[in-house]
């Protein structure tokens, strides 16, 4: 099957295949036709998946007839969790649409408006947008959506789970009841199943495989380390191995800002990327790391959503995450589009419950190694895990009701916080009660969690592959019961 063999124009397979793309993905071969035949979309696809093109080629191809957009009217619009997902968004229609006459523009908080205002007065075709920030550009008038033909929710479970159903629905009353509608969503939980029902209206329906592919073609390993030996490790594996192009997830944005400090004391250069980040700081920590200047990037969860570099050979678990499903989300950025990719888990004697957790979810268990020089010390006793910065939730107070208790990036809207960080600070979901029960705890231990052996790291079997629904059933409801998300 090829692209042009799905009804797609030449000018558009002629800028994917410039793009290195021979063959369809599985989203792309069953959206790309369910799209141009004009009706709505369900499709359950993850990152990774190709689901990008998925709806950004059959869009483009459909507004390729019709009248281009007149000033501050939009005729497709693509509504993303964060601005990292807006920005690559666009970048793919830009891509894709190269060799078409099609306009585009992003827009996304925690950057000057101004610019955003004088750009979509010119009118976009194709519009990619956080909802927050679209909002405040809506109430002063300086776009319109009365003329969308389209309309795209990507990721609409994050956007859901960021708090954003609010916005989104403020964002649909203005839109013509005459378009199509396209919801692309990596699980559908009740919640999403609800705004499905209510946006679209008898959906083509798709779903591709989850990430068992990524979890089947990306080599797992864990090392047992101490907690105070991990920087020393993790130097250790990438000038040893020399390794480039490293993406290492830590808990905290302080975490990640004093690892990079580490690293970069030991001659590897290295940048955090976090939401208390400038806009500008991320993007050019994001453009260095893709071209290979910059050795390492450290993420945490949030700010690394959408980051989008094919190949990336290797992702780190400096720290596991809180949820089993973000380790999937995290291994996932390497061995994307059918390249083989490493990913260690740096994990000490306070992990071995959210070790368990994880391999639970996976179906499988994680090959154990350690390495000479750094043996963990078999008597540690597991201490309570951090899941925020000491500085941050002094500022913030209780958690929202947010997934990793990080905040919305791109969306900053209204007074406080300014305009250069869109990650602290952030919304509350309006008409949410934050979790500040038992689940809000800033700190999190469990007493079994912290009274497994040591010897809990020692095996090195491997089990069936096998990350299918019931297991993400299980991880969200295993989130939902610890609100730590
Ligand atoms: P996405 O799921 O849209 O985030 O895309 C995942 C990755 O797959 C991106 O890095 C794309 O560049 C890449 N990709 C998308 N479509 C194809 C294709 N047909 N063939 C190879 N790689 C692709």
């Amino acid at each position: 099957m090829s692209f042009a063999e799905l009804g797609l124009s030449e000018a558009i397979v002629r800028a994917v295949t410039e793009n290195g793309y021979t063959q369809p993905t599985p989203i792309q071969a069953q959206a790309i036709p369910a799209v141009l035949k004009g009706g709505d979309l369900l499709a359950g696809a993850q990152t990774g998946t190709g689901k990008t093109a998925g709806f950004t080629l059959p869009m483009l191809e459909r507004l390729l007839s019709g009248q281009r957009a007149a000033p501050r009217q939009v005729r497709a619009l693509v509504l993303t969790p964060t601005r990292e997902l807006a920005a690559q968004v666009e970048e793919s229609v830009r891509t894709y649409g190269k060799y078409v006459k099609l306009s585009s523009a992003v827009i996304f908080g925690g950057v000057n408006i101004n610019p955003q205002i004088q750009r979509l007065e010119r009118g976009v075709d194709i519009l990619v947008a956080t909802p927050g920030r679209l909002l405040d550009l809506l109430q002063q008038g300086a776009v319109d959506l009365k003329k969308v033909e389209i309309l795209v929710l990507d990721e609409a479970d994050r956007m859901l789970d960021m708090g954003f159903i609010r916005d989104i629905k403020r964002i649909l009353v203005l839109l013509p009841s005459q378009r199509q509608n396209l919801l692309f969503s990596a699980t559908f939980s009740d919640e999403i199943k609800a705004l499905a029902d209510g946006l679209l209206n008898n959906p083509a329906m798709i779903e591709v495989a989850r990430r068992n592919s990524t979890i089947e073609i990306v080599s797992q390993k864990i090392y047992g380390v101490d907690r105070d030996q991990k920087h020393k490790l993790l130097t250790h594996l990438i000038s040893e191995r020399n390794w480039f192009q490293v993406l290492v997830f830590t808990r905290t944005k302080h975490g990640a800002n004093k690892l990079a400090e580490q690293l970069n004391k030991a001659d590897i250069s290295a940048m955090a990327i976090h939401g208390n980040k400038s806009q500008a700081a991320r993007t050019r920590a994001l453009a260095e790391f893709k071209s290979s200047k910059l050795q390492v990037l450290v993420a945490t969860d949030i700010a690394a959503r959408g980051i989008d570099i094919d190949q990336l050979p290797h992702v780190v678990n400096y720290d596991l995450p809180n949820v089993p499903e973000d380790y999937v989300h995290r291994i996932g950025r390497t061995g994307r589009a059918g390249a083989t990719g490493e990913a260690v888990s740096l994990v000490c004697v306070d992990e071995h419950g959210l070790l368990r957790d994880i391999e639970r979810f996976i179906k499988r268990e994680i090959t154990r190694e350690v390495v000479a020089g750094f043996e963990p010390d078999p008597n540690a006793k597991a201490q309570p895990i951090q899941l925020r910065s000491q500085e941050h939730r002094q500022r913030s107070g209780p958690r929202t009701n947010n997934r990793s208790g990080a905040q919305p990036n791109g969306d900053k809207r209204g007074g406080g916080g300014g305009g250069s960080n869109g990650g602290a600070g952030g919304r509350q979901p309006a008409g949410k009660p934050t979790r500040s029960g038992s689940g809000q705890s800033t700190q999190a231990t469990s007493p079994q969690r912290s009274q497994t052996p040591r010897t809990g790291l020692s095996s090195t079997t491997s089990g069936r592959p096998a990350l299918g629904g019931q297991a993400a059933a299980n991880a969200n409801q295993q989130r939902r019961r610890s609100g730590q998300r």
